[in-house]
């Protein structure tokens, strides 16, 4: 009986320690200027991983969060981000990989200690799509499906976060300024996604500079110039090359992101949005890329970290 509890003591011991040292390798450990995966996989479950999210680290503090898809709730808590520490948001479009866990990471604004201001933005309306304001409105006005969340408007009833929601023209030719302050400037830039309004987002400071690209089928070719020259460039590779002419209407096909990176020549490429059958084909995927981009390449999991810093070094 004695052995009995003594192995149960050891295998908690164990398990505690193993539980710390994974906890500590989810931590970004470069926090200066540096992009963080909350999430790598895409639309269904068969992942295994979280869908898309983006953390933007500026120093040491969590500056940006981009979409926020099913299961970015856990992983932004993972990554030890306080959302008290965020500045802006930024949702590329509204499907439900992308912002799915929005509304949850929101209601974190209940517990703050103090009032704080966040601004939140997002594409225009298209095609069976809300704009960003009227999805924010859809969800948390008094007629809204969280109305008891209405105090995020202007950080009443309990709410310490004031949101203002920002509409981004994804039909612009250029890029739009969206926030420029502290030395940091962020850009956003429309992308063809199918008919999905959808923006990539461009954060620009001193130490460098970081593009992450949303789902795209990369034939805009304003993107080049806009992500020309970055640190790190994220792209999503959903799809496979031999995916049907839907699937490309939707996305980049490797190739396609093989001569994305080829033409704006990024410091590292970081690919993500794998789904369970991309996940299958990524070595491939990988090759492909490489017959027309020789930087190097990362296939990111959840909370894997770049940092800029890093690069240049
Ligand atoms: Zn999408």
């Amino acid at each position: 009986m004695k052995l009995f509890f003594k192995k149960i003591a050891f295998l908690m011991m164990v398990s505690i320690i193993s539980y710390n040292v994974f906890a500590s390798a989810l931590q970004c450990d470069k926090k200066d200027f540096s992009l963080q995966l909350l999430g790598s996989g895409g639309p269904i479950s068969d992942d295994k991983r979280a869908s898309s999210g983006e953390l933007i680290w500026w120093q040491g503090s969590p500056f940006m969060l981009i979409d926020a898809g099913g299961g970015t709730y856990l992983r932004f808590g993972q990554s030890g981000a306080k959302l008290e520490d965020v500045k802006i948001i930024g949702v590329t479009h509204l499907h439900t990989d992308h912002v799915s866990d929005l509304p949850a990471i929101l209601k974190g604004g209940y517990f703050f200690d103090h009032k704080k201001d966040m601004v939140l933005f997002g594409p225009e309306r298209g095609g069976v799509f809300p704009s960003m304001t009227e999805f924010f409105e859809d969800l948390f006005n008094s007629k809204g499906a969280f109305a008891y969340l209405v105090g995020l408007h202007n950080a009443q009833d309990g709410i310490k976060i004031a949101m203002k929601v920002k509409n981004v023209n994804y039909k612009s030719e250029s890029a739009v300024v969206i926030y420029k302050k502290d030395g940091i400037t962020v850009s956003a830039l429309g992308i063809p996604h199918g008919d999905v309004p959808c923006l990539a987002y461009k954060i620009q400071t001193a130490k460098g500079t970081i593009v992450v690209s949303a789902d795209q089928n990369g034939s805009h070719k304003n993107f080049i110039d806009f992500a020309k020259g970055a640190d790190i460039l994220l792209m999503p590779a959903a799809i496979d090359e031999n995916a049907d002419a839907q699937s490309k209407f939707m996305h980049a096909s490797p190739s396609v992101i093989g001569e994305i990176a080829a033409k704006t020549k990024p410091k590292i490429l970081v690919i993500n949005h794998f789904m369970g059958k991309s996940l299958q084909t990524k070595d491939q995927t990988v090759a492909i890329i490489k017959k027309y981009y020789n930087g190097p390449i990362y296939s990111s999991r959840d909370l894997s970290c770049f940092p800029v810093t890093d690069n240049k070094e």
